[in-house]
């Protein structure tokens, strides 16, 4: 198969972090036989400095991206772009590009590898304790509907000042507000991406909300119950965000796919993804209207731009999300996970992800190009 990806490699780190996911991308093409096509585009503070743009979202970039199969984003930022206003800065680009595309389910997975497991902050035995098969592991995704819910809904200030006539009788009839409003077809096209990705998991299937106290909630519920017969080889299950913000750091393994609002996705995917160490090696996808975006999470790292020292590992998960997700090539997207496998098993650390507590006579400390380059040994 033939597939046109756009690749924003953008500022700092990202040229390259996101120069070895193409690589990987190409080795892995090479050995499935697919061939793949690197569109480069512009964004972020590279565009703002390139005379023939000036802006972070070109409205090329935009249009590019919408016409590849995919858009690998490297990230975008850094300080000498951060005394422009917030709507010319870098950051903008993101914002444009996600919305640009549609791209309203946000997958994040937070997964423990075993062999970084003195980055995790959990005890061993709390992460056996929730594990099948009692291992000190865990491996879950988060689906956070990205274009909806309180961040996008009415909000506002209200009060009457002069009615109250002196300040403290405008403070006590002030008021603020945001709305979490929900539709139907919101709801079940982000459930039905969960479900999807249950199905090419562990098929479990858990809904986070707060039924017990919101309408809007409850409404998620019902849609829930209504799409879950579409996927009968998943198990649903529901539960209260109070409750999912515990058993996240006290049994992370029990849990395989997690379906949540914006707000609630927000602050879990967070959580989630402290447990696992390092911001280095933590992928993401943001799916919707066709269209998906793959970006590691970590931001431009000024301080460790051109230097070899960028852990290229979560971009090239990306990479690996988007044969999964957008091109449905699981086997090829396994292969680079098992690569990214391998290179840790046979010690290889970048200096993000080295051990802490001096445990480290097997780990021999790396840059940039050998971690890419043991990857594609590994393929
Ligand atoms: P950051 O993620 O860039 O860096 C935070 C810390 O993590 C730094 O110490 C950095 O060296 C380290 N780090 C990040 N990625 C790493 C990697 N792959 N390997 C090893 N170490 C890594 O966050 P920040 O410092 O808050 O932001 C820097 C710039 O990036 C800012 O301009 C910010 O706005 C931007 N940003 C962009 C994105 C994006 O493009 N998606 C996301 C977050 C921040």
């Amino acid at each position: 198969m033939k597939y046109k990806i756009a690749v924003v490699a953008g500022d700092g780190i990202g040229p390259e972090v996101t120069s070895w996911a193409t690589q990987v991308l190409k080795a892995v093409g090479k050995k499935y036989g697919h061939s793949f096509e690197f569109l480069p585009l512009k964004a972020g503070g590279c565009a703002i400095d390139d005379e023939a743009f000036g802006e972070p979202l070109p409205p090329q970039t935009l249009e590019a991206a919408k016409s590849a199969d995919a858009l690998l984003l490297g990230a975008v930022g850094g300080p000498k772009w951060d005394t422009l206003p917030g709507d010319k800065r870098p950051e903008r680009a993101l914002l444009g590009l996600r919305a640009g595309l549609g791209v309203f389910a946000n997958l994040r997975p937070a997964a423990l590898l075993p062999q970084l497991k003195d980055a995790c902050p959990l005890k061993d035995e709390v992460l056996k304790a929730s594990h099948h098969e009692g291992k000190a592991e865990f491996d879950l995704l988060i689906v956070r509907e990205l274009t909806g819910g309180i961040y996008f809904g009415e909000r506002g200030r209200g009060g009457n000042a002069e009615a109250a006539g002196s300040d403290a009788g405008a403070k006590a009839l002030a008021f603020a507000f945001d709305t979490e409003k929900y539709s139907r077809a919101e709801i079940e096209r982000v459930l039905r991406v969960g479900y999807e990705a249950a199905m090419k998991r562990r098929k479990k299937l858990t809904l986070v909300d707060k039924a017990n106290v919101l309408e809007s909630s409850r409404f998620w519920r019902e849609v829930a119950k209504d799409v879950a017969p579409d996927y009968p080889s998943v198990t649903t299950d529901y539960l209260y965000v109070d409750n999912a913000a515990m058993q996240l750091i006290r049994a992370p393994g029990h849990f395989d796919v997690l379906v949540t609002s914006n707000l609630f996705g927000d602050i879990l995917s967070d959580e989630a993804s402290v447990l696992t160490g390092s911001i280095g090696m933590l992928a993401s996808a943001s799916i919707g209207n066709g269209h998906g975006l793959y970006e590691p999470i970590h931001g431009s790292a000024p301080d460790i731009a051109g230097k070899n020292l960028a852990n290229p590992l979560a971009a090239i998960l990306s990479a690996a999300m988007m044969l999964r997700y957008s091109f449905s090539l699981e086997k090829e997207a396994v292969a680079i996970e098992n690569a990214v496998n391998a290179a840790l098993d046979a010690g290889l650390r970048t200096a993000d992800i080295a051990s802490r507590n001096g445990n480290s006579v097997h780990e021999k400390i790396v840059g940039t190009t050998e971690m890419g380059e043991a990857v594609i040994k590994g393929l």
